[in-house]
């Protein structure tokens, strides 16, 4: 918390939609630090717990609500709580799955459904039906989290980079639609980072040094590495971008 210095986000209402653990628990933490107050979300109620008591501990402004992105009567009382506390100016779009790891024709038809499910479809739900209540407020940032593999597929990612890849059109999509109201709309492409989901990657240690070898910082990335990104593109410094992609992969090769 010392280490912030900037209070950007003094005054804003931020929901974190996947935000217990991980990336999306380092932005909330980040989007706290810097003033706002926080609706952090996740599926499993003890995830919520835990992160809300460890936040509140630091002394940060943050509710904690169990929100399945998949599931509209969750992500209503969501938005029913931004509403009571005045309305929404930041809503980051953090949850996926990625139940398959192989190569994209290999995936069945029930895990395809499933990754679009969550990676796009959710996504796409909740910036949906945030955007009245961004709307309200005259203007705001929404950010959507992608992926290296979106650029870059590998193999074992299969349709979870293809999932990713969809975000990217969302994001220019939405932000043009969205330029003229105050409303950027921006998307974060992370390397490897450490964090339970990647953890069969980074902790591996046969799979982890040939991973580390396509990364040319030579280090997998740590979750707060994103949080200053993603605190920037909803920040008055990133007022003027809209649509981008900000790819955060320690140089890992990131071209279509
Ligand atoms: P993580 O550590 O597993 O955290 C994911 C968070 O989202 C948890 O709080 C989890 O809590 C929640 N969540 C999962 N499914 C959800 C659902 N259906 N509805 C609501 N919340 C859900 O994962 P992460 O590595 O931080 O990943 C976050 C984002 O970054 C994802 O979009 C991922 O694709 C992207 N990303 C990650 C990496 C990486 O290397 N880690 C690289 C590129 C992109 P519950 O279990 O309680 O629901």
């Amino acid at each position: 918390m010392s280490q912030i210095s900037k209070r950007r986000l003094d005054g804003k209402i931020a929901v974190v939609a996947g935000s217990t653990m991980g990336i999306g628990y380092a932005v909330a933490r980040r989007f706290a630090q810097e003033g706002a107050k926080v609706i952090i979300s996740s599926r499993k109620q003890c995830n919520v717990d835990a992160a809300v008591s460890k936040l509140t501990a630091e002394g940060l402004n943050v509710i904690g609500l169990v929100c399945h992105v998949a599931k509209a009567e969750d992500r209503k009382r969501v938005f029913d709580e931004a509403d009571k506390l005045g309305g929404l100016d930041i809503l980051v779009l953090n949850a996926a799955v990625n139940p398959m790891a192989g190569m994209v024709l290999d995936c069945d038809e029930s895990e395809w459904d499933k990754v679009f499910e969550i990676n796009v479809k959710a996504a796409f739900l909740i910036a949906k039906e945030g955007l009245p209540l961004i709307r309200r407020r005259g203007g705001g940032s929404i950010v959507f989290m992608s992926s290296v593999v979106a650029f870059h597929p590998v193999n074992f990612a299969g349709a979870y980079a293809v999932s990713k890849t969809a975000l990217l059109g969302l994001t220019k999509a939405a932000a043009v639609s969205l330029a003229t109201e105050n409303i950027t709309v921006n998307c974060v492409a992370p390397g490897l980072v450490k964090t339970r989901f990647a953890e069969y990657i980074t902790e591996t240690e046969a799979i982890r040094d040939s991973a580390l070898a396509l990364i040319p910082m030579n280090r997998f990335g740590i979750p707060e590495d994103i949080a200053g990104i993603v605190a920037f593109l909803v920040s008055e410094d990133a007022r003027y971008i809209t649509g981008e992609t900000i790819i955060a992969a320690g140089g890992a090769s990131s071209r279509l």
